[in-house]
């Protein structure tokens, strides 16, 4: 067998391992990007590299971890009151109080309070 001969045998080897490595780590960052719409992004990942393709229609169908905001549709966490991506005021995450209501009665402070 020629150098050349062994060379290409062993690139051949090379790919044989990295290849199968690279695909695997790709369908995770596919899984990531998916997942990421959605807030799961380490979970789309992980769907990724454990499920391929099935993992990938899994992160579709889970629903986000937060909600969407009404200016940019992007999802944020439920608690936000300011959207990260676009900036603008959330005010559904503050339950508006009645008017004449101002302050909270005792009985929502401590609803075992007689
Ligand atoms: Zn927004």
């Amino acid at each position: 067998m020629s150098d050349l001969n062994q060379w290409l045998q062993r690139q051949d080897d090379l790919a044989f391992v990295i290849g199968p490595l690279f695909v695997w780590f790709f369908m995770g960052i596919i899984g990531y990007g998916l997942g990421s719409y959605k807030r799961r992004g380490g979970f789309g990942f992980l769907l990724g590299v454990l499920l391929g393709p099935i993992g990938w229609l899994l992160i579709l169908l889970f629903p986000p971890d937060g909600k969407q905001c009404p200016f940019c549709r992007s999802i944020v966490p439920h608690e936000a009151i300011i959207c990260r991506h676009c900036r603008s005021e959330l005010h559904s995450a503050r339950p508006q109080r009645k008017r004449g209501q101002e302050f909270p009665t005792d009985s929502e402070i401590n609803p075992f309070a007689k």
